[in-house]
This record gives C-alpha cells, structure tokens and sequence, in this order.
C-alpha cells in the first residue's frame, strides 16, 4: 500500500476513538520509514524486513497493551503491516504476502524449481512422506493381493 494511503487510514481513528493522533500517523509511518530506508543503507535486501515483521507488531502489540501511552501507536502500526500482508496478496498471490515472517525465509515457489532442484526440495516435505506411505501401502497391497 502506498505511504500516503496509511497515513490516510489513521485519520477515521484520530476523529472517532480520540486516539492521539501524532502517535497514530507515527504508527502508521514507521514501518515504511525503516524499512524503506534498510536496503538504502545496505542492511537488507528487501522493502519488507524487520519493521513489517510480525515479530515486532507482536512486541509492538504486547508493549501497547502493557504500556498504554503506546497503544495507538502500536494499533496503528498494526493496521500498517496488516493492509501491506492484505495488499501484497492480493496483487501477488503466490506467497509473497509471507514476508511479514520476517527473517523466517521461504523458498521460493518449488514448482518453478528445475527436476533436480525440485527433488531435492520435495525430499523431506510431508507430501514426500504421504508418498512414501502410499508406496508401501501399495506393495503390501500387491503383496496380499497377488503372492
Ligand atoms: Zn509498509
């Protein structure tokens, strides 16, 4: 979601729950503002790290919830990280929207993967114990069946 459009979702708390407004638009602006500003300084590779994980809006929301003169700021930074996960789904479905597990790494969409490179991801995975189930399954089957 665009900076400005975060900023705009704020303003409907800061006229109805009375919510200092200064620690709402800080909330809702310092995602970006870090995690924007990390890759320009060469800290990370992505615009979504360590501000947009769900990591810090968990601390965030336990130190809000502890602390109250922080909760707007935490609600708000909620809401931030919230419509990004929303927004980057729906433009972009095929599990982008995970960065907000952030540093927890996902490899990339196995099925773009080549054979070899596949198989070696597909080892290990719980389809590839399923399969191994069905693989014997079927030999005790045969077995039964036929011997
Ligand atoms: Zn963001």
């Amino acid at each position: 979601m665009l900076f400005p459009t975060h900023l705009l979702v704020v303003v409907p708390l800061v006229f109805e729950t009375g919510l200092p407004a200064l620690m709402l638009l800080a909330g809702s602006a310092l995602p970006d503002i870090i995690d924007k500003s990390l890759p320009a300084l060469g800290l990370t590779e992505t615009y979504h790290s360590i501000a947009h994980s769900i990591f810090t809006v968990a601390f965030l929301t336990v130190a809000g919830s502890v602390y109250k003169p922080l909760f707007a700021f935490s609600l708000a930074y909620s809401i931030h990280v919230l419509l990004d996960v929303i927004q980057v789904g729906i433009n972009e479905p095929s599990g982008n929207w995970m960065f907000v597990f952030w540093p927890v790494r996902f490899p990339e969409n196995p099925l773009k993967l080549p054979p070899v490179k596949f198989l070696k991801h597909y080892m290990g995975t719980k389809a590839f114990y399923l399969e191994i189930f069905l693989w014997l399954a079927t030999g005790v089957y045969l077995i039964l069946t036929l011997g």
